[in-house]
């Protein structure tokens, strides 16, 4: 079964097509500047990458360009559209109503409209998305994959706020937690991993990329999560300050005589190590700028893996122990040294990492010594391949 995988963003799509049996890829790209202008990078495999402008003034023409170049003579991958046998959609947040994958059929289509509220930037994106296929390919079976939906099993003192409480019901105001699909994935591989499928079990997994989360995982389920009501929420990011006292806001609105909107917008996309370290939200940049002797860079550095090393902390108490801690995404999967910086913080852990595995890393590893009371893994992430393996499965 080929798997079209869908993720589309205010102005980007990224896709990718995946033979379900033997889980390859067989073409991935992405689409940008969508409703400015466009270009149209595909990556069919055992072919050249093709880079292409053009002019995309919707996501419908977008997901036209990316279908020719599917099954383009030269350098397409599929003979037509009858190929692709299903598309599995990213679809940001989920809110209470998904735990779970669905198919799509106009309810869905609906209730995921009813949680645009909640990702005013990105359901609605994902939604144009749905309906730009459903418009070029209307017989082909769809499935939501909600980024929100691995944490609906987080217990209410996990998820509720110190807040009234008919804000919560009255306004959904809670948190919901991000990147379910990498957390539930890697989980899953973690778990097995260390042999505890059918046995009790508690891990923590440190998504760390552009966007970083800490997931609880405890006997399979997520039971707490380190993003909130939105991806603003937990770790200092690339850009995002992560948890701030909230009474800053009003201070830096009054002090820069700015909007809320204003101040938010700064906390998403000026703070995090970028922000604090004035070079760079890229952490090789960080790394280069930090061994040149700036102290800026080192100090974002640091901070970083001491928050990470905070939830690790809270979480193992959240879950009365840890069995195992599996690293991924960007830096996770790829920055040895972060690892060892926050391992260093979780010694009390009885943690103990083999140095020389631990400099491996971009590929599935235990970095733990033998020893080690708890075990650490790098697993790489596969986004993608877990949307396809939910839509195969539901299909
Ligand atoms: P996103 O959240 O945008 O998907 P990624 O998971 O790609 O982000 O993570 C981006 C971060 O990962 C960057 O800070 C970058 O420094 C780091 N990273 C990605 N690839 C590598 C690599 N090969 N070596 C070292 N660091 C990497």
């Amino acid at each position: 079964m080929n798997v079209f995988v869908v993720n589309c963003g205010s102005s980007s799509l990224k896709y990718q097509l995946i033979d379900s049996e033997t889980e390859e890829v067989i073409a991935k790209g992405l689409c940008e500047r969508i409703g400015i202008d466009g270009r149209l990078t595909h990556k069919p495999t055992g072919k050249d990458t093709v880079v292409r402008e053009c002019d995309m003034p919707d996501h419908k023409s977008a997901v036209s360009y990316v279908l020719e170049a599917l099954t383009d003579e030269q350098f397409g991958v599929i003979k037509d559209l009858s190929s692709i046998d299903a598309v599995g959609h990213r679809i940001v947040h989920g809110g209470e109503r998904f735990a779970n994958s669905v198919v799509i059929n106009d309810e869905v289509l609906a209730a995921i409209e009813e949680c645009n509220d909640l990702a005013p930037l990105h359901n609605p994106a994902n939604l144009i998305g749905i309906s730009a296929c459903k418009a070029l390919m209307p017989e082909v079976p769809m499935v939501a994959v909600f980024d929100t939906a691995f944490h609906q099993t987080m217990p209410q003192k996990a998820y509720l706020y110190g807040l009234p409480y008919e804000y919560y019901e009255q306004y959904k105001v809670r948190k919901y937690g991000f990147h379910g699909t990498s957390h539930s994935f890697v989980s899953k591989r973690l778990i097995e991993l260390i042999g505890k499928q059918d046995k009790e079990s508690k891990v923590i997994i440190c998504h760390l990329g552009n966007g970083s989360s800490v997931t609880a995982v405890k006997n399979g389920e997520s039971v707490d999560t380190s993003m909130g009501f939105t991806p603003l929420d937990g770790l200092i990011m690339g850009t995002r300050s992560g948890s701030i006292d909230p009474a800053v806001v009003q201070f830096l609105a009054d002090k820069l005589s700015c909007s809320l909107d204003e101040v938010i917008n700064i906390l998403n996309k000026k703070s995090g190590v970028e922000g604090i370290s004035g070079v760079s939200s890229d952490f090789r940049d960080l790394d280069k700028a930090s061994s040149e002797g700036n102290e800026r860079a080192a100090i974002a550095l640091d901070l970083f893996a001491y928050r990470v090393a905070q939830f690790v902390g809270s979480y193992a108490a959240s879950m009365n122990g840890v069995d195992a801690i599996a690293f991924t995404a960007g830096i996770g999967e790829n920055n040895s040294k972060m690892r060892k910086n926050i391992c260093e913080y979780l010694e009390y852990l009885g943690i103990n990492i083999d140095d020389k595995a631990n400099a491996t890393g971009g590929e599935e590893i235990k970095i733990s010594t033998a020893d080690s009371k708890v075990a650490v893994y790098v697993i790489p992430t596969n986004e993608e391949l877990a949307i396809a393996r939910e839509t195969v499965a539901l299909l």
